[in-house]
């Protein structure tokens, strides 16, 4: 969520790794805690949980759970080593995670080998002490030449304040985009060869299309600024960047983190499907993660060239669309061809029309008055008490997406079939096309 016109902020990453069982995904989750998305209720959404944004006292970041990407065929110890070079790729301070119980072992000094070779700050963290009489087993592990190790337990939570305390030390100052607030910012996401690259060549190559950097290139994507009658966009290419040869490129829990990324810093987000070959599951996963992280969305539907059509060919697709992507019912649908540049020209009129959706402010009264009628024609629901939901007031709070906050007598009455309901009341009186809408129920106090 951002105040319109707010500077997208680049937060900082910090990765965890470790050989197997030590602890990492149980202190992943311990770190990214019970973050309920608002929108996890909505069927269709798969969570894939080795990449989430998290946040200690003022401290905003990421965190990725290195073992979650797992390069199976491979012995455990080139694993674990693709994990740590993952790390050292990904990461600006690095969780080495050990297990106090049984000590250090060939595999940890092998990691921390490895992480030694590179210069990113590293906090040691040695889990499994369930308790202070464990302190001692602590000492073995300052061998290891990475630091202080810090005494920590993921079961039971402990420590952890003191482990992240450390490793918000050493993260970078935060960085923004340092784009203008009027730049849209774009990205195609979409799994290997549906022609995301091939895509960003042709919208560059389009006509009129004025690309006037280049340059503004982060550590994981090629950005390139443009214009196009008078507004300002950058496409932020993740597929223009792969790190040829990296054994965990292929995996594709990392093409995801690459996607997730990219999401994070764009405000449209294309998702880009292969009309030759179709939708299949990972299509939907990088989808839900657009739809989760709250981006506008515009579906983008690629090598049109290849279909063989006929007046209702492009119907039918929508329609299969539709059918596989129930979450993203508010999203476009745009069909094109990078290889002839058909229809290439309707992207952009359709990615300036859900920015502006995306970004859209409300005012209250005509809010208010909607969700007024709403209730008029289809009464609120009623627990199997009597108890009936009453909505006292509405309020947009933000922007990227609209997001409103709803006043009621109690917010466990808002069921989720109540709540699209009003959604789609709000979406019929204010159009809101390609972005999300977030709904907060809060009990009025
Ligand atoms: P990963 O393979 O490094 O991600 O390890 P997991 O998080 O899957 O944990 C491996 C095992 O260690 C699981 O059975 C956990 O329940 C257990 N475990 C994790 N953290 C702790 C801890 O702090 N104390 C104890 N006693 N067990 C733990
Ligand atoms: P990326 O991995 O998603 O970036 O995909 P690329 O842009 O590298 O494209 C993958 C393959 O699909 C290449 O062989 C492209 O030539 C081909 N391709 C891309 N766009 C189109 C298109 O519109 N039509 C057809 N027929 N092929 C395309």
């Amino acid at each position: 969520m951002k105040e319109s016109g707010e500077v997208i902020v680049v937060k900082p990453v910090l990765a965890i790794v470790g050989r197997p069982n030590v602890g990492k995904s149980t202190l992943f989750n311990r770190v990214v805690g019970e973050r309920i998305s608002i929108v996890e209720d909505k069927p269709g959404v798969t969570r894939d949980r080795i990449y989430s944004s998290a946040d200690w006292l003022t401290h905003e970041f990421f965190i990725i759970d290195t073992g979650g990407i797992d390069i199976s065929d491979e012995p455990l110890i080139e694993q674990v080593r693709y994990q740590a070079e993952l790390a050292i790729d990904e990461a600006d301070v690095i969780c080495f995670v050990v297990n106090g119980r049984e000590g250090m072992t060939a595999a940890d000094e092998e990691v921390a080998q490895i992480l030694h070779r590179s210069k990113k700050p590293i906090v040691l963290a040695v889990n499994k002490i369930d308790d202070p009489s464990m302190f001692e087993k602590l000492y073995e592990f300052y061998s290891l030449g990475v630091g202080e190790p810090y005494p920590v337990s993921g079961t039971h939570g402990l420590g952890l304040g003191d482990l992240l305390d450390e490793a918000c030390k050493s993260f970078p100052a935060l960085e923004e985009d340092g784009y203008d607030p009027d730049t849209i910012r774009m990205s195609l996401i979409g799994r290997p060869n549906v022609g995301k690259s091939s895509l960003v060549n042709a919208m560059l190559g389009e006509e009129r299309v004025i690309v006037s950097e280049m340059a503004g290139t982060t550590r994981d994507a090629i950005d390139t600024t443009f214009q196009k009658d008078d507004k300002d966009y950058v496409v932020i290419d993740t597929a223009g960047m792969r790190k040829r040869g990296k054994v965990y490129e292929k995996t594709e829990k990392y093409s995801v983190l690459r996607a997730l990324k990219a999401i994070e810093r764009s405000d449209v987000v294309l998702v880009v499907l292969d009309a030759e070959e179709g939708i299949i599951e990972q299509d939907k996963k990088i989808a839900g993660y657009a739809h989760e992280a709250g981006r506008a969305i515009v579906i983008v539907v690629n090598k049109w060239d290849a279909v063989t059509k006929d007046d209702k060919t492009m119907l039918r697709f929508e329609e299969k669309i539709r059918h596989e992507f129930v979450f993203l019912d508010y999203a476009p649908v745009v069909f094109v061809s990078a290889l002839t540049k058909r229809r290439m020209h309707t992207i952009l009129p359709v990615v300036n029309e859900v920015s502006e959706a995306h970004n859209l402010r409300v005012q209250t009264h005509v809010l208010n008055d909607v969700i007024v009628d709403a209730v008029t024609m289809n009464p609120t629901p009623t627990d199997s008490g009597g108890k009936r939901l009453r909505i006292n007031y509405t309020t947009q709070v933000s922007v990227a997406p609209p997001t409103f906050v709803m006043f009621v007598n109690d917010p466990e009455l808002l069921h989720f079939s109540y709540r699209r309901y009003l959604e789609n009341r709000l979406r019929e009186a204010f159009g809101f096309t390609g972005t999300p809408i977030h709904m907060i129920a809060r009990k009025k106090s």
